[in-house]
């Protein structure tokens, strides 16, 4: 130990220089309108909840079933795929993490810029090197860029985060048949959107799509997620995921939700209905919104002397924080400084937000 100063320092040097990933602030006490993390403003299924009382007890001496099979089933018949084309995980940033852990390590990981920022922060942990490719102002996907990146796995978000546009089945198809490697396609909010590449599974053997029940399900706090894929491409994940990655509780309930297709829908069609009327709204307002197909609006917000920017964008966020209205704000980027993304909540929530613009219009 004498030639150190801290033990910190037996660590690998590419550790070492790591900065963990930062999510979004979690406000502690009451009284807060959270619209920083694209939860859902509804609760889950009801049948989550007696699945989970069923778990409960005597079952969780045991081990879960290291395979979530239940759920492979589940999903595959709710999908039109046979079970061996998925996987379970630890909430989809598992599935990531995975796929970074399997394909990124020799050669780089490539993906678009904003998208998901969890990305090069896996990279990072797993010492692979990244390749950033930037989104012009019509946040469109560079298709031919893609396709040339040099990296052997390729992540899209679609519908992308935190602009929340989608993208074609068309347009990813191209880059999808072009790019000679993995492409993952990170349908975290599909069930908001008007198409799913799901339906290109059967066609591409390098396409994997990943999924998550913490937006649409309501379930960000039970950790589960899924990847579709080829056959030999889930093999490859099985033999690097923990042995028990999802637990008996999480498997139990997220079956149950996943069963309650009828549940999601009208949830998914509320907040699809709220996201569409305020988007309109603050169109009506002379602000710039991107077309959402997720359970968010990234909105550009412009003040009463009609100016747009940065200052104007944090202005806001911050007169939001001080009457306890939490949403998302990226000054790092100038595609995205002059934006705040907007969490749809439910509808005393939007009204409150919606109202609190109006002040703050009136007040400037
Ligand atoms: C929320 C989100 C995830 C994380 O999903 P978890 O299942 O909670 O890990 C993954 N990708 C994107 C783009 C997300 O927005």
């Amino acid at each position: 130990m004498s030639a150190l100063n801290s033990p910190s320092e037996y660590a690998l040097s590419h550790v070492r220089k790591l900065h963990a990933y930062t999510p979004g602030f979690q406000p502690k006490g009451t009284g807060w309108v959270k619209l920083n993390t694209n939860e859902n403003p509804y609760p889950p299924s009801p049948m989550v909840d007696e699945a989970l009382k069923e778990a409960m007890g005597d079952a969780l001496r045991l081990y879960p079933d290291p395979r979530s099979m239940a759920l492979r089933e589940a999903a595959a018949n709710l999908h039109g795929l046979s079970p061996d084309q998925l996987i379970f995980g630890n909430g989809s940033d598992d599935l990531l993490n995975l796929l970074v852990r399997a394909f990124a390590c020799e050669k780089a990981a490539g993906y678009l810029m904003p998208s998901y920022s969890l990305y090069p922060v896996l990279c990072g942990i797993q010492n692979s090197g990244v390749v950033e490719l930037p989104f012009d102002r019509s946040m469109e996907l560079p298709i031919d860029e893609l396709i040339e990146l040099d990296a052997r796995i390729l992540f899209i978000t679609s519908p992308n985060a935190p602009t929340g546009v989608g993208f074609s089945n068309e347009e990813l198809a191209k880059v999808i048949e072009g790019f000679d490697g993995i492409v993952v396609v990170d349908e975290a909010y599909a069930d908001f959107a008007k198409e799913t590449a799901v339906d290109l599974l059967s066609r591409f053997p390098n396409l994997v799509v990943t999924r998550t029940f913490s937006k649409s399900y309501g379930l960000a706090g039970l950790r589960l997620g899924y990847a579709m894929a080829d056959p030999s491409v889930v093999d490859i994940l099985d033999r690097v995921r923990d042995s028990y990655n999802v637990n008996r509780l999480t498997q139990a309930g997220g079956l149950a939700a996943l069963r309650d297709q009828s549940y999601l829908k009208a949830v998914v069609g509320k907040v699809k209905r709220t996201r569409d009327f305020y988007r309109a709204e603050w169109e009506a307002l002379g602000w710039f919104c991107y077309p959402s197909q997720s359970n968010f609006l990234f909105v550009e917000p412009r003040n009463a002397s009609g100016e747009t920017g940065p200052e104007v964008a944090q202005g806001l966020f911050e007169y939001f924080k001080q009457r306890k209205i939490l949403v998302r704000y990226f000054p790092s980027s100038p595609l995205t400084a002059s934006f705040l993304r907007i969490s749809v909540g439910d509808e005393d929530q939007m009204l409150h937000v919606s109202e609190t613009i109006s002040k703050w219009l009136k007040n400037a």
